[in-house]
């Protein structure tokens, strides 16, 4: 007997639905067929972004399924009629996220489709939507992979060592030895300060792209838009006073 592959796919989750709609700004909603070189370049780089997907599903982002999905954005596109409803309400979210921003868009397809050269942990293509990765997961598994890159981390950490003698936050000045004393050496995060959308252009062996904060500075620094360490420690400064 032979092993069928499951007919359902799964849903489009966010890094899918970027690329699609960085394909269907580009076709200026013409030329919607899955005879379109574009359409079939699409559907390989997603068989790519999702091999275990590919695997097991039947006809996985297939170029049927590709031109589906442009049909399912135009019809959340404010600008044009048609389209075919039935994509899922992230469709729209992304579409009109974007909507005015096409460069922005643009350059996250291409960062995601850069990061197609690194093997990145596999992550299940479903886990709960949350609306904070309108960026894309991929980037951001890209962007903590890069943090967590032993090599590097070592390398920033003994140049910061070099040039000052200790390990303090950027943001805060906080200093784990000091504080936990022999437990705290040379304990420090590294956080990458490229933003996601430029992360297929970065070179990532540069150090200068690090910053070492310490935890809690680091949780911090995420949720401010674009990482702004000027933000952070303004933050710091106010609270304070
Ligand atoms: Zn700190
Ligand atoms: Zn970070």
């Amino acid at each position: 007997m032979t092993a069928t592959k499951a007919k359902r796919n799964p849903r489009w989750n966010n890094d899918e639905i970027i690329l699609a709609l960085d394909l269907y700004f580009r076709l200026n909603g013409k030329a919607e067929d899955d005879s379109n070189p574009e359409v079939k370049m699409l559907s390989d780089r997603l068989q790519l972004l999702s091999p275990v997907e590919s695997k097991i599903y039947e006809k996985f982002r297939n170029t049927n399924a590709v031109t589906l999905k442009l049909q399912n954005l135009r019809h959340y596109d404010p600008e044009r009629s048609g389209g075919m409803p039935g994509g899922g309400k992230l469709d729209g979210e992304i579409l009109l996220r974007y909507y005015n921003d096409r460069e922005q868009l643009h350059a996250l397809a291409n960062s995601i489709i850069r990061s197609l050269d690194y093997k990145l942990p596999e992550s299940p293509l479903n886990n709960d939507e949350d609306a904070s990765a309108l960026e894309g997961r991929r980037l951001e598994r890209l962007h903590t992979y890069l943090e967590r890159n032993k090599k590097l981390v070592a390398k920033k950490k003994a140049a910061e060592m070099a040039k000052h003698g200790k390990l303090a936050c950027a943001a805060c000045e906080f200093d784990f030895q000091h504080f936990y004393g022999p437990l705290g050496h040379d304990f420090i995060e590294c956080h990458h300060k490229v933003p996601l959308s430029q992360l297929g252009k970065a070179v990532f062996t540069r150090l200068d792209d690090y910053l070492l904060l310490c935890a809690n500075c680091h949780r911090m620094i995420h949720k401010i838009k674009n990482c702004d360490l000027e933000v952070l420690k303004k933050a710091i400064s106010v609270a304070k006073t």
